[in-house]
């Protein structure tokens, strides 16, 4: 079974086509960028449209298919902006009823975790999904994957995109921010905000950006304190979660995931617990469309159904609402 997976909850339009071993034919996928500023939805909606069409293409050429070979599709259908949840959930029902094949709608951030199993051979972590706009730490019990700690306001990869705003890198900031990390050696206290296995990032925002308008430091040191402090507040959470929940395994997928120094510190706490740790290959950690087509293979092998009527997107689409039948 061959099944093509649209993504486009947010920057990055992408389509992926997987075969139903996990094997990645395909993932064509392009990121709405901005020189300054952050993202706009009716921007990122209007560069999916464009794209939408060459990439399908792409995809195709890449893994060497017609159209006509695809026996399913898949697409993201929340959580993420509406506007350019819609442009995916366009393209899936036409190429479903121009194919005449099914489609099935699936949660975005279900299928961060289950390609990053796939791909890492991890079979029951802890994950600790660091993007754009969620920032969770999930793990599997009683047929979900409940949420055991997480962002009390922004996602991690929206505060460092808004934070490189401040220092005035454009978008996506996360990358700008460690590459001036890198060269930053002193450590400027920031507000550390945990509350359980929940965090925050707003008052850490709020403070660097005075900071920054300050002109007291370099950029370079207030993006090394700001990376020590909140990639400490998500070691920290994850061990606390490692703990209380007995796994012994810890994933780590997601945008974010890129970093290296957050890949680091997570290393280094679980070497100390003696927790296998495993991050999600980079290709696959992002945004793309290849995680889509995998969830949409492993909720239709399933039984996963939908009319098309059931596919309107849902923006608010909570990783814990999703019900787990594909885990015995
Ligand atoms: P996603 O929404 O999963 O595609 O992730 C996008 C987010 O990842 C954006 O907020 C980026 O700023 C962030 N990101 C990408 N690369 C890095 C990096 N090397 N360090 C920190 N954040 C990053
Ligand atoms: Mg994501």
């Amino acid at each position: 079974m061959l099944c093509l997976g649209i993504e486009s909850t947010a920057h990055t339009f992408g389509i992926g086509i997987v075969n139903d071993k996990g094997k990645v034919l395909a993932n064509q996928r392009s990121m709405y960028t901005t020189e300054k500023g952050g993202i706009h939805p009716i921007k990122a909606t209007n560069h999916h449209i464009l794209l939408c069409d060459e990439l399908i293409k792409n995809a195709l050429t890449e893994a060497k298919l017609k159209l006509s070979d695809i026996d399913l599709i898949a697409f993201a259908q929340g959580p993420g902006l509406g506007q350019t949840l819609r442009t995916g959930a366009v393209t899936a029902r036409t190429l479903s009823k121009l194919l005449n094949i099914p489609l099935v709608g699936v949660n975005h951030c279900v299928a961060h975790i289950e390609i990053g199993k796939q791909k890492t051979k991890l079979e029951d972590p802890v994950t600790l999904y660091v993007s754009g706009a969620n920032t969770q730490i999930i793990a599997y019990a009683g047929n979900r994957y409940r949420v055991f700690g997480e962002t009390l306001d922004i996602g991690v990869g929206k505060f460092l995109d808004t934070v490189g705003r401040f220092m005035g890198t454009g978008f996506p900031g996360g990358p700008a921010i460690e590459k001036l990390a890198e060269k930053g050696k002193n450590y400027i206290e920031l507000p550390y905000s945990i509350k359980g296995m929940d965090f925050s990032f707003s008052g850490v925002q709020t403070k660097v950006r005075q900071l920054v308008e300050s002109k007291k430091h370099s950029n370079k040191d207030l993006a090394f304190s700001t990376q020590e402090t909140v990639f400490a507040m998500l070691t920290e959470a994850t061990e606390r979660a490692v703990a209380h929940i007995g796994k012994n395994e810890v994933l780590l997928t997601g945008g974010v995931a890129a970093n290296k120094r957050l890949t680091q510190m997570l290393e280094k706490m679980c070497k100390a617990r003696g927790v296998k740790f495993e991050v999600c290959p980079r290709a696959l950690s992002g945004d793309q469309g290849a995680m889509i087509a995998w969830q949409g293979i492993i909720e239709y092998s399933a039984g996963k159904r939908q009319k098309i009527s059931e596919t309107k997107v849902d923006g608010k689409w909570r990783t814990d609402q999703v019900e787990v039948n594909w885990i015995k």
